[in-house]
């Protein structure tokens, strides 16, 4: 059983594809700027069985058929023992998988999933370590080898990089970025996401003096300052936004 927070039928956010998304519960990270605060807690239980997801997929497989079943929120890995029996019950009836992760874990039971995952959509919340650190609260020394393991094994996937202004989207750090994806024989896109203020009220829930509350949402500009820095590096048709 997987301990889920929510579902989606009929999903096109942050992706050209439509796709049903099921939101998993928990996640090790506390990003400053989460947009998902109450899918963060492991204390909340609702479950899901993966007959339950497959009858689900199966209600809106009209919809779906060129899309994706894609298991999101974060962290999806934390659940990975649950969730290699729901991906190979998904490809055994001819549905195409997606995860969506932080790759927090890399063991041999992220391994398994992985062979019954047709993509991958892994994020890059921030590439320096140190502020890695100060602004996720985690290491994201696993993070990057997960995404070295999807590309020596030729995955599918995308890199997730969440446009906050003033934070993520200066020339130092997308350069950095840049150096990174240089090192992957793979790569195939970077996926911008923009960062909103919708959850913040949320977010005050879990920090008392809520320390972004200077940031504002993203706009296009801000995107597309950050894919003009990155079009200096590389062909803008692997910048996706
Ligand atoms: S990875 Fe960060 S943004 Fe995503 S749910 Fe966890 S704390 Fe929130």
């Amino acid at each position: 059983m997987l301990n889920y927070h929510s579902y989606e039928t009929f999903s096109t956010q942050d992706w050209p594809w439509i796709r049903m998304v099921f939101f998993l519960q928990g996640c090790p990270f506390r990003c400053l700027y989460c947009q998902n605060p109450d899918t963060i807690s492991t204390d909340k239980n609702k479950h899901i069985s993966k007959e339950k997801i497959l009858k689900l997929v199966y209600k809106e497989r009209e919809y779906i058929k060129d899309g994706w079943v894609t298991f999101s929120w974060w962290e999806c890995l934390l659940q990975i023992k649950e969730l290699i029996p729901v991906l190979k019950l998904l490809k055994e009836n001819w549905f195409h998988t997606c995860l969506d992760t932080n790759g927090f874990i890399l063991n041999d039971d992220v391994k398994e999933a992985l062979k019954y995952t047709d993509h991958v959509l892994p994020d890059i919340k921030w590439i320096t370590p140190l502020l890695h650190e100060k602004v996720t609260w985690t290491s994201n020394m696993t993070s990057l080898d997960f995404i070295r393991y999807i590309d020596e094994q030729w995955m599918n996937y995308w890199i997730r990089y969440v446009v906050v202004p003033w934070l993520t989207d200066n020339e130092v750090d997308i350069k950095k970025v840049w150096e990174f994806i240089q090192t992957l024989k793979n790569f195939q896109k970077i996926n911008l996401l923009k960062y909103h203020t919708m959850a913040v009220s949320k977010r005050k829930e879990l920090w008392r003096e809520y320390p972004l509350k200077w940031i504002p949402a993203a706009w296009d500009e801000d995107i597309q300052k950050v894919k003009r820095i990155l079009s200096k590096y590389t062909n803008p048709d692997t910048i996706e936004w």
